[in-house]
Order: structure tokens, then C-alpha cells, then sequence
């Protein structure tokens, strides 16, 4: 870099419609890891990004874009390496246009699940999304970017037709002539791929798949006290074409809690003693998978039947519709049987969590870190996400656990079985404010002995990416793209 980070302010305040954050403003993160930032830019257009990005390229300057910059758990907002300006795209918000017929829509990088969800209400009630629990602030297209894992599927498939802005200023997209987006792989080399997690360019905006509301949602509920057991249920599913979306099976200690958060937050003026009764008397210490059926009545029914018929008889079904959720739980509010009404209770909770799979963006899922306010990186203990894929071997769980437990470290983990009957681990690492040093060591650590034992992560954090060791392709191709290594440099390469 040819100039001292802190006089580079200066360089920004010509550009019209850029909002300039200084470094020592920039919040600090979920995991209390640091960066030296010298600013964060948050351009207002089109114009004023490329703009930016010249006077980036004509000073050297490294620069870390975001679309939302709510990585939490993976770094937020910062960069991979100290130094970076971070380029933050939330002010560009653009929705549309839709093409109903594909079942795509047009969005730029700043346009968060709650944005799209409320467009959606108002022009085209007939669609929903795959939505995450990340929250209602997150982004789609940094989270489809990163490869993230909605509530019906990977978001990796979901998104076309990109434009992205290079760091010599050409802005590279698909021809008009030769792209639509009902096809939306289109003709020709992949280049759009090159894109998802990598450090090439920037995206600006792209197509996103919209998914029709079906008739009918049934949620789907399978408990056993034998994770791999259930695992295997899920599979045996997938793999008979019973089950199509993505099922989150939660560690019974990390189903307590964010049951806790749940009823506490939904009732308020119950005491702790009071919850711990109706957990108790509600939810057992089994592990609970659960999924979602979307689809007509008639065949929603069926297929509940055939699972009844495959799954291990030591597994526990349960399939309700959300109508009978609400009906159940106002119905408990009569019956002055304790039993009864803590039932009665744990539904009323439960019911917004189980939204997320009907495609409305919640909050809900903050609930498994330990917070007080809106905003997890003001949480009131530290959290960092790290994922491992499992392989399909035996004991691969308990290998898993015991890597973990090697490190000595507090830590929950939610399975997730997809369609390709594949399972990832998505494991929260807790530590208390003031032990973020102890924490990086742990995370690096485990990063480590994960992929040597055979536990390959599908993405991560800011400090994790050394661990990696990427091979050498992802540095000639950002050579490439990106000869000066402007652009999140140390990401993915
Ligand atoms: C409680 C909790 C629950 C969560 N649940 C989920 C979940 O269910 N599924 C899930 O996937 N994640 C989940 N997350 C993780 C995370 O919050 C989400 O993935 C979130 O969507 C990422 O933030 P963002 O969308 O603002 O992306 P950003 O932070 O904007 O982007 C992520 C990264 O992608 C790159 N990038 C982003 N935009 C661009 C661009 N336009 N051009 C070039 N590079 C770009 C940047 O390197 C950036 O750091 C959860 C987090 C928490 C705390």
C-alpha cells in the first residue's frame, strides 16, 4: 500500500453519495476478533462503488466487500486480512424485475431476507423463499455467495445471471442473446461459479429462485436417543424420495436451550423454574430431527403414511401442519391439566421458529447464542461458528464429538441431512467476553484436526482461512482476475 492507512480518508470524501465510517467506529464482532480497518464505505450507487473501486485500484489500496456484512459467527463484517477498507453494498437495494414464468427475480447485494420477503407479500403473494436462520437483516446474495444453507435447501444452486464489478472496472454479465433465466445455467463456460467463495470481484446482483407456495406444509418431527440411528431414518427418506428439504437435527442440550429462549421470550413473565417445568414435562432428551413437507394435502398425507412404514421402530414421528400447531395451543389454554398447558405453551413458542421453513424471515434463530439485544455482535458471550462434513463412515459422530472434546471446549452442534443424503456438522464454539484469544486458538486448532481426520468444512471464517491451505488454482485464477491482490485478499486462495 503506497499510503498510512489512517490518512486515507481523505481519498473517499470526493466521491458523491458515499457514507464513510471510520475505523475506530466499526462495531466489534460475535467472536471479539479483530482487524485493523481503516474504514468501512458504503456506497449509494452504482456510480459512486465504481468509483471507489477506481481510487482503490490507483492507490493499491486492499478492499473487503460485503453485501450485508452479517457473517456471523464467521467474522461479520471483517476482513480476512488487517488493512482492508471494508466495502459495504446495503445501500443498494434494488428488487426486480420479476420473471414469475422462471420463478426468478432480480435483486442487487445489499437486499436482506426481510426486504425480499416484504416485496414479495405486497407484488407477488403466490411465491415465498429458501430462507435462513440467520435473521431478517442478513443478505441473499453474500449468503448464496458464501454457499449458505437455507430451511429448504443450499442457496448454492439459487442464484444466476450475475453481474459482477472486476477490479480493472468491467463490469462482466451474461449476454442478452445467449441467457434467460428459465434456463438460467445458460450456454457455455461456468464463469459465474468462479465467484462463489472465492476473492475474484465483486457482485453487484443476479437472479434469485423463488419457490411457489404449495397447499400444504406439514412439519415433520422425528426423535431417537441414537443419533446415528435417526441419521439413518433421514437418509433412508431422502433416498426413497420421501423427504426433499433440508433437516436440522439439534443436540438435546442445544434443543433445551433455545426451547428456554423460545418460551421465555414468547412469555415473559414465566420464572426460569417455571420453563424448566414445562421443558421437562414437554421435551425429552432425545435427538429431534426436524423437516418440512410442502405440497398438495392429499400427497402430503400419503407420504406422512409411507414414513410412519420406514422409519426404525425405536424412532418417535410426529407430523402436525401449523393450523393444528395454533388449534392444539389454543385449545391447551382451557384445559387446567399442568400437563396439558405446558403443552399448550411449548407450541405457542415453537411457532415462530417453524415459520422459518415456511419462508418468513425471524430473529428467532439468535436464540442459540446467548444475547440481550437485537444485533449478535453485542452478545453477552462469544460465539464462532465452524462446520465439518461427515463422511459416510461408522462412528463418524463419535469421532466428531471426540475432536471436540479433545480440545475441552463448550460447544453445541446441529446436524444437517440434505437431500444428497449428505450430513454437516454446524458446531457453535461458546466462551465467556474476554477469552477471544483462547477462542482463536481453539477454532485454528479444531479447524486443523477436522480436515486432517477426514471432516472437510463446506465454508469459513475469517480465521480459519489459513488453516485451508488452498491449492494453487485459486491463486492463478486470482492473478487472473485480481493481479494486485486487491480484492479480500486471503480469502479462500
Ligand atoms: C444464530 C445464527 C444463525 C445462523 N443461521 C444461518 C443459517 O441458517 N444459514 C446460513 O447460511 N447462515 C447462518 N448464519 C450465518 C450468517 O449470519 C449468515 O450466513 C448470513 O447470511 C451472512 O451474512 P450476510 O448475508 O450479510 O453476508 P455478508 O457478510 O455480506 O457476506 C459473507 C461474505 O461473502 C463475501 N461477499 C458478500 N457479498 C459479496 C459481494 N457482493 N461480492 C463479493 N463478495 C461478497 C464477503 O467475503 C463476505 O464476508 C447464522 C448466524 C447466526 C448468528
Amino acid at each position: 500500500m503506497d499510503i498510512e492507512l489512517k490518512s486515507q480518508l481523505h481519498l473517499w470524501e470526493n466521491i458523491d453519495d458515499l457514507e464513510i465510517i471510520p475505523g475506530d467506529q466499526i462495531e466489534p464482532t460475535l467472536s471479539r476478533t479483530t482487524r485493523e480497518v481503516p474504514c468501512l464505505l458504503k456506497p449509494g450507487t452504482r456510480e459512486s462503488l465504481i468509483e471507489l473501486v477506481a481510487v482503490a485500484r490507483s492507490h493499491k489500496i486492499p478492499i473487503y466487500p460485503v453485501s450485508r456484512g452479517k457473517n456471523w459467527g464467521y467474522g461479520a463484517h471483517l476482513p480476512v486480512q488487517d488493512g482492508c477498507v471494508i466495502v459495504s453494498l446495503e445501500r443498494l437495494k434494488t428488487i426486480g424485475p420479476c420473471h414469475p414464468e422462471s420463478k426468478k427475480i432480480y435483486i442487487e447485494a445489499g437486499v436482506s431476507q426481510m426486504h425480499l420477503y416484504e416485496y414479495l407479500q405486497k407484488h407477488y403473494p403466490q411465491f415465498t423463499f429458501n430462507v435462513t436462520a440467520g435473521g431478517s437483516d442478513t443478505s441473499i446474495i453474500g449468503n448464496c455467495l458464501e454457499r449458505g444453507i437455507g430451511y429448504y435447501r443450499s442457496r448454492t444452486h439459487e442464484l444466476h445471471g450475475l453481474e459482477v464489478l472486476t477490479m480493472d472496472g468491467q463490469v462482466l454479465k451474461r449476454d442478452k442473446r445467449l441467457w434467460h433465466s428459465s434456463h438460467p445455467d445458460g450456454i457455455g463456460t461456468d464463469w459465474e461459479g468462479l465467484f462463489f467463495q472465492s476473492n475474484f470481484g465483486i457482485v453487484l446482483g443476479g437472479w434469485f429462485s423463488l419457490l411457489p407456495r404449495q397447499e400444504r406444509t406439514i412439519f415433520l418431527s422425528l426423535l431417537n436417543s441414537d443419533l446415528d440411528t435417526l441419521i439413518d431414518d433421514f437418509k433412508k427418506l431422502y433416498r426413497n424420495r420421501l423427504l426433499k428439504e433440508i433437516t436440522h437435527i439439534a443436540d438435546p442440550g442445544r434443543k433445551e436451550y433455545v426451547l428456554n429462549g423460545l418460551i421465555s421470550t414468547k412469555f415473559p413473565k414465566l420464572s426460569s423454574a417455571q420453563i424448566d417445568r414445562v421443558i421437562q414435562q414437554v421435551s425429552s432428551a432425545a435427538f429431534q430431527g426436524i423437516t418440512a413437507i410442502h405440497g398438495r394435502a392429499a400427497v402430503g398425507k400419503t407420504m406422512v403414511k409411507e414414513i410412519r412404514k420406514l422409519i426404525s421402530p425405536s424412532t418417535t414421528l410426529n407430523a402436525f401442519t401449523p393450523q393444528k400447531v395454533k388449534r392444539l395451543a389454543l385449545w391447551s389454554r382451557w384445559i387446567p391439566i399442568p400437563r396439558i398447558r405446558s403443552l399448550g405453551i411449548f407450541l405457542e413458542s415453537v411457532g415462530e421458529l417453524l415459520l422459518l421453513s415456511e419462508g418468513t424471515p425471524t430473529n428467532i434463530g439468535h436464540l442459540g447464542i446467548k444475547m440481550h439485544g437485537e444485533n449478535p455482535n453485542d452478545a453477552d458471550e462469544l460465539a464462532v461458528f465452524l462446520n465439518a462434513t461427515l463422511p459416510p463412515r461408522a462412528n463418524a459422530t463419535q469421532t466428531l464429538r471426540s475432536l471436540l472434546d479433545q480440545q475441552a471446549v463448550k460447544y453445541s452442534i446441529t446436524f444437517i441431512v440434505n437431500e444428497e443424503e449428505a450430513v454437516s456438522a454446524i458446531i457453535t464454539l461458546h466462551f465467556e467476553t474476554g477469552e477471544a484469544e483462547q477462542l482463536q486458538n481453539h477454532l485454528k486448532a479444531l479447524t486443523t484436526a477436522l480436515i486432517e481426520n477426514g471432516f472437510p468444512p463446506y465454508r469459513a471464517g475469517i480465521d480459519q482461512m489459513e488453516q485451508l491451505n488452498m491449492p494453487p488454482i485459486s491463486q492463478q485464477l486470482k492473478d487472473f482476475f485480481d493481479p494486485l491482490h486487491l480484492i479480500a485478499p486471503g480469502r479462500y486462495t
